[in-house]
């Protein structure tokens, strides 16, 4: 089956229904097909700040939101980033044949330092999409399912795979971006010009995939819509509407074209109601799944460890070959 790679980061509390739709939704099926390899990529974490106690708990909860939502740790390769220092390794070395200037059109880049300013964000945060590229090309994955916001990323991964063959010979696999279904982004409630977030601003904007019943419900009912008063999905005119229109859509596992159909000629308190009970029954079995996993860390530590073993003999043996062509002294 054709080796599929893709990640998340620890970097908040829980997952948000975003991730849940434009990932965890998609690997879950993918998994059936592909030889699957998913990652909690703390090293990408900390290229913004963070607390130690809490990126471990983070981690840990990730992981445990990977397996409530469908991913199947035995049949694929589900481990944390840092438990397999390969990615650091290749990352350097990639680093060497970046462009400087190929760095800085990352568009990533420019939005998450817009906020603070170019002597608060890291080094690390520059050059993260080339550990992004790192981590897939380890795995010698062809297919990598990722949102719209990463395609530039992958196209950089591509661009860095080809260049190192074409320097060195033949080493590394060039991988195929497959960009997940363009309904499947969600856009924060609150502000839905911009992408749902986990480092998003607005609380009442996030749906968080801990978020208790209530708390889900309440925060869709008081999502911005507009004054139009007519339900039809239009994410030009009526970005808050057409989120709805989308949420409902994936959820329902229905077209947005059909649940459009539905409320046709309805209110926006009707929709908003079909949305919550909607999400509502689609994350609750989730979350008390991941609460139960986290019950007993001491098995679901096991299980990293076991999969990041996994994980290892695939990322040593490519590493190997990077180190042989570029030209590094083995070790005797
Ligand atoms: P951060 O704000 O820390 O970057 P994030 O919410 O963007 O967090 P990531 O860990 O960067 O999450 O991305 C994980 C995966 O979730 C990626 O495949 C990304 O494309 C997808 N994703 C993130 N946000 C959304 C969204 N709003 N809608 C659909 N997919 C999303
Ligand atoms: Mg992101």
């Amino acid at each position: 089956a054709p080796r599929l790679f893709s990640g998340m980061q620890p970097s908040a509390a829980s997952l948000h229904l975003g991730n849940y739709a434009g990932a965890l939704l998609q690997w879950r099926e993918m998994q059936a097909t592909h030889d699957a390899v998913f990652c909690v990529v703390d090293l990408h974490a900390i290229t913004v700040p963070q607390d130690p106690a809490e990126l471990r708990e983070r981690t840990r909860r990730t992981a445990a939101q990977y397996i409530a939502a469908g991913i199947d740790p035995e049949h694929s390769t589900l481990f944390v980033q840092s438990h397999v220092p390969a990615h650091a390794q290749l990352a350097w070395v990639l680093n060497t044949i970046t462009g400087y200037g190929e760095a800085s059109r990352m568009t990533q880049f420019k939005d998450k330092s817009a906020r603070g300013g170019l002597d608060v964000a890291s080094v690390g945060l520059f050059t993260y999409p080339i550990l992004q590229a790192a981590d897939i090309l380890l795995y010698d994955a062809v297919v990598v399912p990722v949102g719209e916001d990463q395609r530039q990323h992958i196209e950089l991964t591509r661009d860095l795979a080809t260049r190192f063959n074409s320097r060195f010979g033949d080493t590394l696999v060039v991988p195929e971006v497959r960009i997940l279904k363009e309904t499947a982004k969600i856009y924060d409630l609150q502000n839905p010009g911009s992408k749902m977030s986990k480092s998003g601003e607005s609380p009442a904007g996030i749906l968080w995939m801990l978020d208790d019943d209530t708390a889900l419900a309440k925060k869709i009912k008081s999502a911005v819509t507009d004054s139009e008063g007519v339900v039809r999905y239009d994410p030009i005119e009526k970005p808050g509407v057409s989120n709805l229109l989308s949420i409902l859509a994936i959820v329902t596992r229905r077209s947005v074209a059909e649940v459009e159909a539905e409320f046709d000629g309805l209110q926006y308190g009707a929709l908003k109601s079909a949305v919550a009970e909607a999400v509502v029954e689609e994350l609750r079995p989730i979350r008390e799944r991941t609460l139960e996993l986290l019950d007993d860390p001491a098995e679901l530590d096991r299980l990293l460890a076991i999969n990041a073993d996994r994980a290892s003999a695939i990322a040593d043996a490519t590493l190997a070959r990077v180190y042989d062509a570029v030209g590094f002294l083995p070790r005797a």
